[in-house]
Formats: C-alpha cells, sequence, structure tokens
C-alpha cells in the first residue's frame, strides 16, 4: 500500500504552527504538526499579546478562551520616561486590551484548536532534517521520544520551530535585514504586585523596565540593558535587576513589598528577516523573521504571518496559483508590514537616550491623549510607526501642543 503524503506538515506547534496548522485543517487539508515539547509546555517568553494578537484569536474563535483563563485585561499602555509619563489606550474598536496569559495556558488552547479542527499533532516528536528530492523538500525525518528514526512526506513542509529553526538551517534560505543582539533582559514573577489592568514602562538612561498581570494573580517584570554590559552585568543578574528599579524608587518599593515567585529568565536574541519559501516549504513566525522582543511583537507577527502563509499554501495547494506566485506575495505582506516596526523595535533596543527631535515629540504629545493613545498604539502593533511619524501626523501634534501653550 501507498501511503497518501500529507498535504502539509507544520514543524513547531506553538504561536505560528498551531495556527498555521489549524487554519489549513479548516480548509479542509490533511495536516500534521509536530513538535518536540509536550503541551502544556513553557517557554522562554514575556507573552504579552498586544490588541492586534487578540483580533486575530477573536477571528479564529479563540479569544474568549484565552480571555477566560484568568490573566486580566490590560486595557492602559503608561510609558514613564522621567519627566512625564505617556499613558494611552492600546487597542482598536475591535480588539480593545491586550493580554498576556503564561505561554503554559496560550499554547496548549493553539495546540488543542489545530486538534479540534482535525490536525494529526505528534508531540515529543523532534525532527532531525527535512527530505529532499530533486531540489524539492518532500518531508521531514524526525523521532519520537526514544524511537526510531521515521519519514514523513507532505506537498509542503512549514517551519514554525523558531529562531534556530532546523527547517531553516537544512533549506538555508537567504538572511537579510540583519543585526545582531542590541539588549539582554530578564524577567520573572511576582505575587502581590497589583497593576489595575496596567503595562507600565519605564525608561531611565541605558535601562529600560516593564510591568504587566499576568495568569495566576501574578505580575510579570522584565528590564534590560544594553547588549555590550551582557557579559559584565550576568554575574550578579538580582543585584543588577533591582538596581535598574531603583532608578525608579515608587515602583521599586512596590516590588520590594511583593513577593518573587519564580527565578529569573533571560534572553538576547538577534534580528533578521529569512525569505519565507522555496521549492516545498516555508517558514512562519521566528523561523522566518526574527526581532528583539523588546515590543513585544513576536506573538502578534507569528499570528498574523500564519493567517498570511495559510492562506498562501491553500491558493496553491488548491492549484489557484502557482506556489511560487503565492508565497512570493506572503513574503511581500510580511516585509512591508513589519519593516517600519522591525526598525523602530531595533533603535529603541539599542537602549541609547532617544535623539532630541524624538524627545521633542515626546514632549508635544505629553498631555494630548489622541496622540498618546496614538502611541500606546505604535507600541502596541495597532499603528505602524511610519504613519505615527508621519510628517502630516507630527505636524497634527505639534499645532495642538502649540495651541494648548498658547491657551
Ligand atoms: C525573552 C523573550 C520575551 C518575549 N516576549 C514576548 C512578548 O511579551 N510578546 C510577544 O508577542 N512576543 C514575545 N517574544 C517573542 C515570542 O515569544 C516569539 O515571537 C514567539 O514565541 C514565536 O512563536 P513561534 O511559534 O514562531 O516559535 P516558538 O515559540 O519558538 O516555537 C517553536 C516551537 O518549535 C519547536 N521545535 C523547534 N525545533 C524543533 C524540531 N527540530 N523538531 C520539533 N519541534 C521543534 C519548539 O519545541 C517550539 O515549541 C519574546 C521572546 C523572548 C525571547
Amino acid at each position: 500500500m501507498v501511503l497518501k503524503p500529507y498535504d502539509a506538515i507544520v514543524v513547531g506547534a506553538r504561536c505560528a504552527g498551531s495556527p498555521t496548522a489549524m487554519l489549513l485543517a479548516r480548509m479542509g487539508y490533511n495536516v500534521l504538526a509536530v513538535d518536540k515539547a509536550t503541551f502544556p509546555s513553557d517557554t522562554v517568553s514575556t507573552h504579552l499579546i498586544h490588541p492586534p494578537g487578540m483580533a486575530a484569536l477573536q477571528r479564529w474563535g479563540l479569544s474568549e478562551l484565552v480571555a477566560g483563563t484568568g490573566s486580566p485585561a490590560i486595557d492602559t499602555y503608561a510609558f514613564d520616561l522621567g519627566p512625564f509619563t505617556i499613558a494611552g489606550s492600546p487597542g482598536a474598536a475591535d480588539a480593545p486590551v491586550a493580554y498576556a496569559p503564561r505561554r503554559t495556558v496560550l499554547d496548549k488552547i493553539l495546540v488543542d484548536a489545530a486538534a479540534d479542527a482535525g490536525v494529526e499533532i505528534r508531540e515529543g516528536f523532534t525532527v532531525e532534517d527535512v527530505v529532499v528530492d530533486d531540489g524539492r523538500v518532500t518531508g521531514i525525518r524526525g523521532h519520537a521520544k526514544g524511537g526510531k528514526s521515521v519519514t514523513e512526506n507532505a506537498r509542503v513542509v512549514v517551519g514554525a520551530d523558531g529562531r534556530h529553526s532546523t527547517v531553516a538551517r537544512a533549506v538555508n534560505p537567504e538572511q537579510y535585514n540583519e543585526k545582531p543582539q542590541l539588549e539582554a533582559s530578564y524577567y520573572s514573577y511576582w505575587s502581590g504586585l497589583p497593576m489595575n489592568g496596567r503595562f507600565e514602562a519605564y525608561n531611565r538612561g541605558d535601562r529600560a523596565f516593564a510591568a504587566w498581570p499576568t495568569s495566576g494573580d501574578l505580575t510579570l517584570i522584565v528590564g534590560g540593558w544594553p547588549f555590550a554590559q551582557f557579559e559584565a552585568n550576568r554575574v550578579d543578574i538580582e543585584g543588577n535587576f533591582f538596581r535598574m528599579l531603583d532608578l525608579v524608587p515608587d515602583f521599586a518599593g512596590r516590588v520590594r513589598d511583593a513577593t518573587r515567585e519564580e527565578r529569573f529568565v533571560g534572553a538576547a536574541v538577534p534580528n533578521f528577516f529569512r525569505k519565507p519559501f522555496g521549492p516545498g516549504w516555508a517558514l512562519v513566525g521566528d523561523a522566518g523573521y526574527n526581532k528583539d522582543f523588546i515590543t513585544a511583537q513576536g506573538i502578534s507577527d507569528a499570528f498574523r504571518d500564519a493567517e498570511l502563509c495559510a492562506g498562501a499554501i491553500d491558493a496553491s495547494l488548491s492549484g489557484a496559483r502557482p506556489f511560487d506566485d503565492a508565497m512570493s506575495e506572503y513574503h511581500t505582506t510580511r516585509d512591508e508590514h513589519v519593516l517600519p516596526m522591525y526598525e523602530f523595535t531595533c533603535e529603541f533596543a539599542k537602549l541609547e537616550p532617544p535623539p532630541p527631535e524624538q524627545q521633542q515629540v515626546m514632549g508635544a504629545v505629553y498631555g494630548n491623549q489622541e496622540a498618546m493613545d496614538g502611541f500606546a498604539r505604535v507600541f502596541a502593533g495597532v499603528t505602524s510607526p511610519a504613519e505615527f511619524y508621519s510628517e502630516e501626523n507630527i505636524g497634527r501634534i505639534f499645532a495642538a501642543a502649540q495651541g494648548r501653550q498658547a491657551s
């Protein structure tokens, strides 16, 4: 008996992989998703889902499940820049708030939703390599825990296996817009630190830190320093972390009254884009595009890519469009959408004092609620930095500030 290949095999079953697999299965395709993890499973992430990520979950019928897990809604983003605080609403009408459920919670919901859609899920399955036939990826080779190596075939193999992607390593795609690690951050979880639905961020010199509420009545605090200080500071992470919080005595006092419940976890990541397709393969999520986590875009980006990528794969598998044609639209759409935020994120991640023009813009934004909402929405990935920093919008913000001064 000759076994029919899968329509798609998705390697990695978290924010990028499970939604890609789920969406393809909902379109009627025969999909296998594998992950070396077994769920629920934690991973290194501060798991803030900005409103665009929540909007994607809503489109998929999963937002209520996520919102119902006990992680509080976050309706205000407050950026304390020292002299003043810019506080605004991060959402749009269709998705007004953010949430930050633990990855043990979120990723399990995503894997279960894929399984419910009919995806065959193999947890605890490690992919060793892709199978290539005449220059085209035709499947994967991998093993279950303690098991023998097996091969599975598919019309397309999707690498949703994160920034150290095995699929990307095997297909060796063009990598571009690369920037090295720019900052190193550490995070942990505190009880007894109420946030009242607020995301609070603090910038002081070359330090930036932020806090927001998450699952289990805990508050996550993340903060860091330029990557150049990574080696020197890693010898005393807790001491350096608290010296950073002490730059804002009120906040440090709140934290000292609270209880740290978990160990510190840290990371510093490189920034890059990879061409996300080639003969028989595609990349989605961090496997195809990775950036510093300082603006917390990765989950929402992975969700958006999953929709774009699944749509392009459908167009190709159904015969509506040639594979290269459909996938190159996915590639271009992804890059055009994320490039302004990528540059904004990388600039911020340098943790250098903002240039004088930026300080002037922030000074004019302060006190103008519409502009403060606008800035919060840039950080939330709702509004493109290109739109917010356009000559027209900045002109409007300065004109309003002059009007306020004159009155
Ligand atoms: C410190 C830190 C904080 C962050 N904070 C935020 C935040 O607050 N908000 C936000 O939106 N984003 C954040 N991010 C980014 C976000 O976590 C990622 O963008 C997101 O997890 C990407 O999802 P993914 O599915 O592409 O990859 P991943 O979440 O990395 O999942 C990849 C999966 O592939 C599996 N896998 C890998 N190799 C194999 C293999 N060979 N065989 C089988 N399975 C394999 C892994 O087990 C894993 O489960 C943060 C990242 C870091 C490092």
